[in-house]
């Protein structure tokens, strides 16, 4: 992710990210040891090891919960094969917080997707662990909650090499002070949010406001063998949202621009707009074949594309038949009874009727 004055080309990243200046040293972006090192054994399969690292690092087992055949594959580079992903896939373990975390091995890639608790407004932040190295995507709502991935990060003994700040709002950057010794990149409009907007919000216990790398350009990338399709989507949830498609290995990170089966927040007032973005997601990110990562929610399938649709549809006419919050609030609670995410819900409402 180079700065966005200059064209991104399709070149493996050094692992070496260089740091501008004044930023983080070399030396620090490095992740921390983990305080009880878990040696990988070449007998576990990899659901069974993250089961160990995450207890290791303080998570809860649920019990009960079946492990799905889509998170024992242990393949190695070959292209995974496209077979049907279910719309409901249960979670690896649960952590202390109430957090979730399901495992998602893909080939050469694995997806670490960490969903917060309801009190944690159901944010999805992800690592990505390729052969050599982790990125971190987002970083909670909490430095508590941000505290647990990084922990949870750190045992799987691979080096973080970056974090991205997917876009603007609090979710996405409050638990940054725990990767704060890592380069961390975001979009220039969720810099400028970050530069102007989010210091005069009032102070939250522990949280810091990210110091940024470099700002994300859109383009491809190849990691560790791995084609990554690095998009900005704008004007849709939030200003400016990082997506990334990993076309072989049927899987789409589509941050916010996708919740899962949660009321969304709609306080960036653009459900027209969100709508129309929808038309940029690629087509195989909307089959059942791609597994596909939300902002908020447990990951699903591409499905989950048409029910976003189906959702801001019935925003989009809530808000033009209707004038209170209330009424707004009403109109898709009933439409989504068994939706959760109900916080975001009025807080989005408030927020765009603001706007207007
Ligand atoms: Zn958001």
């Amino acid at each position: 992710m180079e700065p966005q004055t200059q064209t991104r080309t399709e070149v493996d990243v050094d692992p070496e990210l260089p740091s501008p200046p004044g930023r983080v040293p070399q030396g620090a972006a490095r992740a921390r040891s983990p305080r009880s090192p878990s040696k990988p054994m070449a007998s576990l399969d990899s659901a069974t090891l993250a089961r160990r690292r995450a207890l290791g690092a303080g998570a809860a087992l649920l019990a009960g919960t079946a492990l799905p055949a889509c998170q024992l594959v242990t393949g190695k580079s070959a292209p995974t094969k496209a077979v049907d992903v279910p719309a409901t896939i249960a979670p690896t373990f649960g952590f202390q917080s109430g957090a979730q975390l399901f495992v998602l091995a893909r080939g050469p890639v694995t997806f670490h997707c960490y969903v917060a608790p309801e009190s944690g407004v159901s944010a999805s932040a992800y690592l990505i662990e390729f052969k050599d190295q982790l990125f971190a995507y987002d970083t909670q709502l909490t430095p508590a909650l941000g505290r647990e991935l990084r922990y949870y990060g750190n045992t799987l003994n691979k080096r973080f090499t970056r974090v991205i700040i997917s876009h603007e709002h609090a979710e996405q950057w409050s638990g940054w002070s725990e990767f704060a010794d890592l380069p961390a990149y975001a979009p220039r409009e969720t810099e400028a949010v970050l530069a102007y907007s989010a210091p005069r919000l009032p102070p939250r216990p522990g949280v810091e406001i990210p110091r940024l790398a470099g700002v994300i350009a859109a383009g491809d990338e190849t990691v560790a063998g791995v084609r990554a399709q690095f998009r900005l989507i704008r004007d849709a949830e939030a200003a400016s949202i990082v997506t990334i498609g990993f076309a072989e290995q049927h899987v789409y990170l589509a941050g916010d621009v996708i919740y899962n089966r949660l009321h969304p927040f709609l306080g960036n007032n653009t459900v027209a707009r969100w709508l129309a973005a929808l038309d940029e997601i690629p087509a195989w990110a909307s089959e059942t074949t791609c597994t596909l990562l939300p902002g908020h929610g447990a990951p699903t399938n591409g499905s989950a594309v048409a029910e976003m649709r189906r959702y801001l549809q019935a925003a989009q006419a809530a808000f033009a038949n209707f004038k209170a919050a209330d009424e707004i609030e009403k109109a898709l609670r009933t439409q989504f009874p068994d939706y959760g995410g109900t916080y975001l819900l009025r807080f989005g409402i408030d927020t765009a009727l603001q706007r207007k």
